[in-house]
């Protein structure tokens, strides 16, 4: 053995204690630690990206990268990172995700590990929490947008069934065009779409109802009683991420009723809001769409890269992403056989995280982390309301705060950019930026199980500071 590996091989509790050591002085810090660091710290420093011959041994290796590397480390893991839509990390799912690479199983069925029974009482669990029937079931994959990626694979697939066409076998060509329906689909769903083969040029932006990133319903009825023969997915939306938004869900059962379509739900993060019983009616009428996309490395808090795709047609899921070999399991219809289900062949035992945080903190825990977030969010969008140079640019529906600056001279997006820039060196408070309704504006999402009463007087504080300050 390689001496380097010899030496390892040895002191492995040492590493583990360096390690452990390392990351409870992190978790210590956290609250001080800035949101952005500077970008310089965000770099290499000269001469560290060759590769050496012999190896120092991992304790070096820690102490190299910590010693060299931590400023570079975002506080984004903390109660006040409020950018794009960023979950923390619940101590039992830390725990969980660290047995994870210790034990390092294969996630798929294969007989010979505990993980796809583990991943399938998550699952179990997750539906229970969020109230969706017995006939969907689930897959771990690494995000949502590859739950939508998955999601619309199966749409395709029911479309070429609809169409006499077996597009697993024969390809997007035999079924020809398709098209695309959504009023606010994230983005990630075009990206879905190029990689599906059906095309970023499918999707068709439907009208919004006024005021709002919500679809018209009536606007969709028109645009499917115009185009009565094209094979049509809809992609609905339960929560956007400026101003977590939902579209109607029971409208577009009805118009699905009518008209014959794939109705996907993108709940990225808003679906976890169905764990609380005052915001499960956003989600009304989705446990009967045909799939479903949730994340769990958001509104979850368990650590990257988990989400959840969910379906209620498991068989063509696996005319989708079966994987037939003489050494492999055979594709038998079960919803733990996840190699023929998702994507990868072999999997990383994601679901562990999620399982062990469900059963660490529950019903209840869950619940809480959402309330709260959503508690908070509403008492920074009334700080800002109230705030000299902020306005609100929507009501604060749920856990996303969407404003603009006002009273601004000059470009308002360079004015924007530059609030931002202050905010980022000032540390204390992450915003990300966005446009809503043409308009630059800045969002703070809050799904960080930690964020209390006193992240929102400090984000408060922060944000007014750097309002009126010059670059
Ligand atoms: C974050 C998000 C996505 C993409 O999720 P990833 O986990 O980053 O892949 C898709 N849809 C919505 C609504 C989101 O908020």
């Amino acid at each position: 053995m390689h001496p380097s590996l010899q030496q390892d091989l040895s002191q492995f509790p040492q590493i583990l204690d360096q390690v452990r050591q390392l990351a409870a002085t992190f978790l210590a810090g956290l609250h001080e630690r800035p949101v952005c660091p500077p970008l310089a710290a965000q770099q290499l420093k000269p001469g560290d990206d060759r590769l050496s011959d012999e190896g120092v041994g991992a304790q070096a290796a820690l102490d190299y990268f910590w010693q060299r590397y931590a400023d570079g480390i975002s506080a984004s893991a903390g109660p006040r990172y409020f950018g794009f839509v960023t979950g923390g990390v619940t101590p039992a799912a830390l725990a969980a995700d660290w047995l994870v690479s210790a034990i390092d199983q294969n996630s798929q069925l294969s007989h010979d590990t505990i993980a796809a029974a583990i991943e399938l009482a998550a699952i179990e669990q997750l539906k229970s929490l969020l109230g969706l029937p017995a006939d969907f079931s689930g897959t771990l994959v690494s995000g949502a947008t590859m739950a939508n990626f998955c999601g619309l694979a199966i749409g395709r697939q029911w479309l070429g069934e609809r169409y006499g066409v077996n597009v697993a076998q024969q390809g997007m060509a035999a079924l020809g065009k398709v098209q695309v329906l959504a009023a606010s689909p994230h983005s990630s769903s075009e990206k879905a779409l190029s990689m599906l083969g059906i095309g970023r040029d499918a999707l068709q932006l439907v009208a919004t109802l006024p005021d709002s990133e919500a679809i018209d319903p009536d606007a969709l009825e028109r645009h499917l009683a115009a185009h009565p023969t094209t094979p049509t997915l809809v992609l609905a939306s339960a929560g956007t991420v400026n101003t977590v938004a939902f579209d109607n869900i029971p409208r577009l059962l009805a118009l699905r009723e009518r008209y014959g379509f794939w109705l996907h739900v993108d709940a990225a993060f808003g679906g976890i809001a169905a764990s609380s019983p005052a915001y499960a009616p956003l989600l009304e009428g989705w446990q009967q769409a045909d799939s479903i996309t949730v994340d769990a490395h958001k509104w979850l808090n368990v650590p990257y890269d988990s989400a959840i795709q969910f379906t209620r047609h498991l068989a063509l899921q696996m005319q989708v992403f079966q994987n037939q070999s003489a050494y492999l399991e055979a594709p038998d219809l079960r919803p733990d056989n996840y190699l023929h289900l998702t994507p990868e062949n072999s999997r990383r035992f994601r679901a562990l995280p999620l399982w062990m945080s469900l059963v660490a903190y529950g019903r209840s825990g869950v619940r809480d982390m959402v309330e709260r977030n959503v508690q908070l969010a509403k008492r920074l969008g009334e700080g800002l309301a109230a705030s000299r140079g902020f306005q609100l640019l929507a009501p604060v529906n749920l856990n996303v705060v969407c404003f603009a600056l006002t009273d601004v001279v000059g470009d308002a997006e360079a004015a924007r950019d530059g609030f931002l820039e202050r905010l980022n060196q000032h540390g204390a408070i992450r915003c990300t930026a966005t446009r809503y309704r043409g308009q630059p504006a800045v969002r703070a999402a809050l799904v960080n199980w930690m964020t209390e009463e006193q992240d929102i007087a400090l984000a408060l504080e922060a944000l007014r500071t750097c309002r009126f300050t010059a670059a």
